[in-house]
């Protein structure tokens, strides 16, 4: 499987960086955004490393999409948002900082005025720990 030296999530899924796991198969990783913009921001990535949608084969993306339906899910149960977000930030405009392909899980608040480029404000470890609880006992 492909991957790239300094890419943070190749060093995620290699186990070389720690972080929240929810949620894992043969073609995909999910955990928490450690810089969540509502309570149980999540992100879905490959395993492969692509540098963006174009790059990604459609197996994995079909995969991605897989993973993302059953983390949302799980993601709404747990943490009972008025609504979510599927996002993939494409190019630097679209707000992409880490280039290797993902999709937000976002979840959203009635009146929490989210931009589409909403800013990376580093979160509060014990409540995303928390969060993340909740959503692994959701996914069960
Ligand atoms: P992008 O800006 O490319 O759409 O999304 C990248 C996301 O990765 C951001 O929301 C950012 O908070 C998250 N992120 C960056 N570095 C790390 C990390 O080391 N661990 C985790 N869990 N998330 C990260
Ligand atoms: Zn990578």
């Amino acid at each position: 499987m492909s991957s790239a030296p300094d890419c943070i999530f190749c060093k995620i899924i290699a186990g070389e960086i720690p972080c929240f796991k929810l949620f894992e198969d043969e073609r995909t990783l999910s955990f928490m955004d450690i810089n969540p913009f509502n309570d149980g921001h999540c992100l879905v990535i490959t395993k492969a490393h692509y540098p963006d949608l174009f790059a990604a084969s459609a197996d994995d993306l079909a995969a991605v999409a897989r993973t993302t339906q059953t983390v949302a899910a799980a993601v709404n149960s747990a943490m009972r948002p008025e609504g979510l977000n599927i996002v993939q930030a494409n190019g630097p405009a679209a707000g992409q900082s880490v280039f290797h392909y993902h999709c937000h899980v976002f979840p959203r608040r009635l009146d929490d005025e989210a931009m589409l480029n909403w800013g990376h404000n580093p979160g509060d470890m014990t409540r995303i720990e928390a969060n993340h609880q909740k959503i692994l006992a959701a996914l069960g």
